[in-house]
């Protein structure tokens, strides 16, 4: 497809268009269709660089400058922009599957949430975000350890005091 249409210099809000200026109508750069030109952007040094007028796939419109379209620094409207970050964002949670927290250990995961098995072979569904923040670190079994280990600590306390009576 190529375009012998040669684009003709025109004069926008009183700035002449950059001479490299090519015909970007009808391409595509990542989800963004160029529609039609727009008005140039003028930099504050006095330099215009050209922009135009995209449909993205998900059905914005947007402007968006010639040179950000051709170093392909802008292939969205931004909408892929959110979708990467969710992915990133779910991308981190993923990557817990084997990993240790405490006494858990990831055995699948399924979104926020991990299927986990604990030291004393106890299997729970928990938060990932809980594990990952070091809320959870047991199947509970460990809170009960350390309950009754401050319950025998202080029945030792409390036999000391009474002995040194
Ligand atoms: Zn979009
Ligand atoms: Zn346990």
């Amino acid at each position: 497809m190529s375009k012998m249409r040669k684009t003709v210099p025109q004069i926008d809000s009183g700035i002449p268009i950059p001479p490299v200026v090519e015909d970007l109508i009808g391409q595509k750069f990542g989800r963004l269709l160029v529609i039609e030109r727009a008005e140039n952007c003028v930099f504050p040094n006095g330099t215009a660089a050209s922009r135009w007028l995209c449909r993205c796939d998900c059905g914005r419109k947007k402007i968006i400058l010639g040179q950000s379209l051709r170093w392909g620094a802008t292939n969205s409207c931004g909408c892929l922009n959110g979708e990467k970050t969710a992915e990133r964002a779910r991308a981190r949670v993923a990557n817990i599957v084997g990993q240790r927290f405490g006494r858990l250990v990831v055995l699948s995961q399924n979104g926020g949430w991990c299927q986990v098995r604990c030291d004393c072979m106890t299997e729970r569904t928990v938060r990932s975000r809980d594990l990952i923040s070091g809320k959870i670190d047991s199947c509970g079994c460990l809170k009960i350890e350390t309950l009754e280990a401050i319950q025998r600590a202080k029945v030792i306390q409390h036999w000391k005091t009474k002995g040194r009576a």
